[in-house]
């Protein structure tokens, strides 16, 4: 089985609401979208969204990159998997959202020579999650009404947005909310890299003393400081994650095994697909640690393959954040995860499932 043809384009998906956070804000999804075809006929499906100020990621760069790496896959066994991925990491350095496309796509195709569906060529298990929803920094009264709608669409984990305005306002929005959906709804934070580490300590300190307890905040700090996350890990007795702060395994091994934080968000955005994602998995649990879950504002292609590596992982993924479709106005996606409220349901259908993708723009096709 050998790849034919390698097809790129665009979706454009807008969101509910304004997805804000201390370091950006985005109206609509706008990702890259591939297309790997054997000359069997089975076509792998890969996502990537730009997200430049995480990743660094641009949809142009994307191409252009892609306009290197793709021609050297064209023509290739797909027996020769590892191979493959050494080309798709070999090519170029960087550029960790259209590898994990890719790789998704490969993985994908894989699964679906195999005839299983992805969770179960990474392992198996219960092919059902259950997802927070991100509530975005805004007022303090609007954050209240979000999160009163997300509760009342039937979600009963929280992860709000803070880092965006004075520490005392996130303070204050995070005991609002909690005050208005009531203790039952777990409450997870993410600052975006948007406090000090003597800011991050001052407010996390203040909600405890406060008596809510707070499952986890996500990367109170910059993302290179890993001395101030330590400092922040050291000093509060909520668990502290590394989002930004973590994109590869050895990355990810310098924060674990120097105690920097109690959790590592493993996306597939920033360890450039899912076999270093297995490697971030397989480092928290030698050291004890558990992972969470995440995605970037991602339609339901690549947020499907996040979801399967989940469940397969599911003894160390222990929170899940996959709420991205769920911010979406619409599905342009087939077939793929199946969304009912908080729940995420993957189908029994080989690979990724998904069929269709609809409205892809800006098309353009690599053939053999
Ligand atoms: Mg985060």
């Amino acid at each position: 089985m050998l790849i034919k043809r390698i097809t790129v384009g665009e979706i454009k998906v807008p969101l509910k609401v304004p997805f804000k956070t201390a370091v950006r804000s985005v109206a609509e999804v706008h990702d890259l979208v591939l297309m790997i075809e054997t000359d069997g006929g089975l076509i792998g499906y890969g996502e990537a969204p730009a997200t430049a100020v995480i990743t660094g990621d641009l949809l142009g760069s994307m191409r252009a990159a892609l306009d290197l790496i793709a021609p050297r896959l064209l023509g290739k066994k797909m027996l020769d998997f590892n191979a493959l991925l050494r080309t798709v990491h070999q090519s170029a350095i960087h550029h960790s959202s259209l590898k994990a496309a890719l790789e998704i796509a490969l993985y994908d195709l894989r699964a679906q020579r195999m005839g299983v569906p992805l969770y179960q060529l990474l392992g198996g298990g219960d092919p059902q999650l259950k997802t927070d929803v991100t509530i975005s920094v805004n007022d303090v009264d609007v954050m209240v009404s979000h999160a009163l709608r997300a509760v009342a669409d039937g979600f009963d984990c929280l992860k709000i947005k803070v880092g965006g305005h004075t520490w005392q306002d996130d303070v204050d929005s995070v005991l609002a909310i909690e005050h208005a959906v009531g203790a039952h709804v777990a409450l997870r934070l993410d600052a975006n890299q948007g406090w000090t580490p003597k800011q991050a300590v001052v407010v996390i300190q203040a909600i405890e003393k406060a008596g809510v307890a707070l499952e986890f905040v996500e990367q109170p700090v910059k993302a290179d400081d890993v001395a101030g996350l330590k400092f922040v890990t050291d000093h509060t007795l909520t668990p502290i994650l590394a989002d930004e702060a973590v994109f590869s395994a050895r990355q990810a091994l310098h924060i674990l095994s120097s105690g920097s934080a109690d959790v590592i968000n493993i996306k597939l955005m920033k360890t450039a697909g899912i076999s270093q994602a297995i490697e971030l998995a397989s480092l928290a649990r030698l050291h004890h640690r558990t992972c969470l879950m995440g995605c970037m504002l991602e339609s339901a292609i690549s947020v499907t393959a996040a979801a399967h590596f989940a469940v397969a992982f599911e003894d160390v993924v222990s929170y899940i954040d996959l709420d991205g479709p769920q911010l979406c106005a619409a599905n342009p996606v087939q077939g793929g995860m199946q969304m009912d409220g908080p729940w995420i349901h993957l189908p029994d259908a080989p690979g990724l499932g998904i069929t269709a993708v609809h409205g892809l723009t800006n098309v353009k096709v690599f053939d053999v």
